[in-house]
């Protein structure tokens, strides 16, 4: 008797279980597959997890699956893979998890999965090479799972799926069982992609000469190919990193394999990806958020069929299936965007890597400013450490300074000091970038009499003006209202504006040099589809004099007439409560600091602060992020903070204001029963901001310096919650490694 178990979306880590539909041959019967399923009073997709010979449910009251809704698994076996050892590994429910890998289009019945080819990958298995010596005893009980193992064993270059097969009919249930053992470790074996890849690779670009640590990095690259290794290719700003992938990536191609490059936003880096287009021309494909449901099933198709030879996408890309994956980028690894903030807050760099490594393939991770993590991950020898610390072509690094503007005359959060520079700068011809990590106009209204302020009705946060609409917009949840004539506590007109964003810059910026040509780039004015790409172009062709954004300006881009950056406000984020705000704004300045001299011009970065003597900022500018993210991954370790203790946050929040802590309380004391050795529970902990979007929020800190207990810890802990009554009357999740506590 076959039993199907399916995974549907829903928010409980189980499965579903059915009986195969009707008329449907077993062998037909694929892990991966979709199949339309009765769910409640209406239907659903499901994937089909595995095929088993058991159910915990009396037979009669299992329902019969519908249809096989593709000709072929729509996951191939590495993806599923994936799903499975992300939903162990983040403790979410497995349905949620497959969901989050199709394209929107396959998630829902009524489309039909049109033109899809069928691939050829084929399994094959292997023993770990850790649990040679397991005793058979383990096993006495399960005969053909002992029977698979000894076959395992005694071929070393593993066995295709074919011939285990030929050991039992169950054989996929036994092995599966094997692989949750930990015992044997299931691979997809490579396939050749048709020969067009080959064909096709040569681009329109001439290739520099690379540098040594160039040429180092590059060979390096090209010999990782054909099995798994992750390596951290940290390069100062402009020194070239992006020519070390593309010579990657051409060894790749040349071996007919695919490759997948992930990046934090792609509205920021249309450079990048106009290099990989001069170089290549082959296929490229793009996916990120704006790509419509349409072109993103399209793209998924055609890697899946080997049609597409290179994508290039923001965090969901990780889960693109390929016919023949050879290599995969990171670029920009620390990037915070990688990791997903609801739902399945998976983290698409730690994803790439175990994808990697099922693939056997090589991992690349690029970054100026490497996440702590990673450098942690160097320091174990886990992860290959290459550098290129010099900028290419000739180009000298950035002079960065602080300047002290205590006492200082300021004009609209600008100093004298950087005014002057400014005006010198412009003399020269040079251009300059003024960043600032703040839109909108002013961050608080505010009454000059009766000190009452414009504040979000359901956060607790300011709102912010902007002066072009006209309106007070909440950053946090988006709340918007008009802005009021007079106070509305004391009817009096005096209201005055508290603090800048990148708005009032331009305008003080436009009052005092108004000859100047000055383009501001954040999120409200690129909203538009093409307006940022516009933007940048204007940028970077040298029509403008002086730029004015936000983080979205800091971000990979190349303005090679940049000769003066002044970054504005790096004293906010001094003061945050978050344990990784001081990595976040030693990345945000040096990334910054890299978009100033490029090209031969000399660059120099000034950095408004209050607070000259702050340590961080000193060992920054004085010995760069290098020296930096060592007092800070020391700094870490005393404190046991990530990445030396392992970290899980449990949010809850209600409508309620007491509800949360009293459910957290609630939780903190099973965590106590359950007594796992070496890990801890704190809190529970009001959130920064307590009330956001009308609800209140609390947190529970998880802990533990040993990865292993803290995992036993959740794997007890998440059915608990999903069972526990108190549950229901907040809303809760749970994030796994953590990027911020806010
Ligand atoms: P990164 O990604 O490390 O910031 P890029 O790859 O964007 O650096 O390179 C910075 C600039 O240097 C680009 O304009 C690039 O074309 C140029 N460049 C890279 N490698 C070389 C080289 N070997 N010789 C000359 N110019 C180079
Ligand atoms: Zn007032
Ligand atoms: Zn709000």
């Amino acid at each position: 008797m076959s039993i199907l178990k399916v995974a549907i979306p829903s928010p409980l880590s189980r499965t579903f279980d059915y009986l195969p539909p009707v008329g449907q041959p077993e062998n037909a019967l694929l892990p991966g597959s979709r199949l339309s399923v009765p769910f409640g009073r209406g239907r659903k997709v499901g994937i089909l997890l595995d095929v088993e010979s058991y159910s915990d449910l009396p037979l009669a009251r299992l329902r019969r699956a519908d249809a096989i809704l593709d000709p072929e698994p729509a996951l191939p076996p590495d993806l599923m893979l994936l799903a499975r050892w992300a939903s162990r590994y983040y403790h979410h429910p497995i349905g949620e998890v497959v969901s989050a890998f199709l394209p929107t289009a396959l998630r829902r019945l009524h489309d039909t999965m049109t033109g899809v080819r069928p691939t050829t990958q084929a399994r094959h298995y292997q023993i770990t090479e850790t649990e040679h010596v397991v005793s058979s005893e383990l096993l006495k009980r399960a005969p053909l799972q002992r029977k698979l193992f000894n076959a395992l064993k005694a071929s070393k270059a593993g066995c295709s799926g074919e011939q285990l097969a030929e050991l039992g009919s169950s054989w996929r249930t036994a092995v599966r069982a094997l692989i949750d053992r930990g015992l044997v470790v299931e691979r997809v074996a490579s396939t050749v992609v048709p020969r067009e890849i080959n064909a096709q690779r040569h681009g329109r670009d001439s290739q520099p000469v690379l540098h040594d640590e160039q040429h180092t990095a590059a060979e390096a690259m090209k010999g990782a190919l054909g099995s798994f290794s992750v390596t951290l290719l940290e390069g100062v700003t402009g020194s070239g990193k992006t020519e070390v992938y593309l010579r990657m990536v051409q060894a790749c191609l040349e071996q007919a394999q695919q490759v997948l490059v992930l990046v934090p936003e792609i509205g920021l880096t249309p450079q990048l990806i106009e290099r990989f287009r001069k170089r290549f021309t082959c296929r490229i494909e793009l996916l990120h958020s704006g790509t419509t449901d349409r072109e993103r099933l399209r793209v998924w198709q055609e890697a899946k069929a080997g049609q597409t030879h290179i994508v290039i996408g923001t965090r969901s890309a990780v889960f693109t299936p390929f016919k023949s994956l050879g290599s995969i980028i990171v670029d920009e690894e620390h990037d915070l965007s990688f990791k997903q903030q609801d739902g399945f807050r998976y983290h698409a760099r730690d994803l790439a890597v175990i994808r990697g490594r099922e693939r056997q393939c090589p991992v690349l991770l690029g970054s100026a400013t490497p996440s702590l993590e990673s450098l942690a991950n160097v320091a174990t020898g886990r992860y290959r450490h290459l550098s290129l610390s010099q900028r290419a072509g000739g180009a000298k690094p950035p002079q960065i300074g602080l300047l002290d503007v205590r006492r200082r005359a300021m004009h609209e959060g600008l100093s004298e000091g950087l005014l002057e520079l400014i005006a010198e700068h412009l003399q020269q011809k040079g251009q300059i970038l003024l960043f600032l990590n703040r839109r909108g106009f002013a961050p608080v209204l505010m009454c000059h009499d009766c000190g009452w302020s414009a504040d979000c009705p359901r956060c607790d946060a300011h709102m912010t003006l902007h002066l072009k609409s006209h309106r007070l917009r909440c950053h946090h949840c988006g709340s918007e209202r008009a802005v009021p004539a007079s106070c509305p506590e004391c009817a009096l007109e005096n209201m005055v504006l508290v603090g800048q964003g990148t708005e009032r810059i331009e305008a003080a910026i436009a009052d005092r040099f108004p000859s100047a040509r000055i383009i501001r780039i954040d999120r409200d004015n690129t909203r538009r589809k093409g307006q940022l790409e516009s933007l940048l172009a204007q940028a970077t062709a040298g029509d403008a004099d002086i730029l004015i954004g936000t983080q979205m300006l800091a971000k990979g881009h190349h303005f090679p007439r940049v000769t003066l950056v002044g970054i504005l406000d790096v004293d906010r984020g001094l003061f945050s409560a978050d344990f990784r705000a001081t990595e976040h704004i030693a990345q945000l300045v040096v990334q910054v600091s890299g978009r100033a001299g490029r090209e031969g011009r000399e660059g120099r970065v000034v950095i408004q602060t209050h607070q000259p003597d702050n340590p961080l900022l000193q060992v920054l500018v004085q010995q760069g992020y290098p020296a930096f993210a060592r007092d800070a991954l020391e700094e870490r370790k005393e404190a046991a903070l990530a990445p030396f203790n392992h970290l899980a946050l449990l949010r809850a929040e209600a409508a309620d204001s007491k509800q949360p802590r009293h459910y957290l309380q609630t939780v903190r004391a099973m965590i106590q029963q359950m007594a796992i050795e070496d890990v801890w529970a704190l809190g529970p902990a009001v959130a920064p901001m307590e009330r956001m979007a009308g609800r209140y929020r609390w947190q529970l800190l998880i802990q533990s310096p040993q990865r292993k207990h803290l995992h036993q810890l959740l794997d007890k802990l998440r059915p608990a919650l999903e069972t526990l009554p108190a549950s229901r009357k907040v809303r809760w999740s749970l994030d796994v490694d953590p990027v911020t506590l806010l």
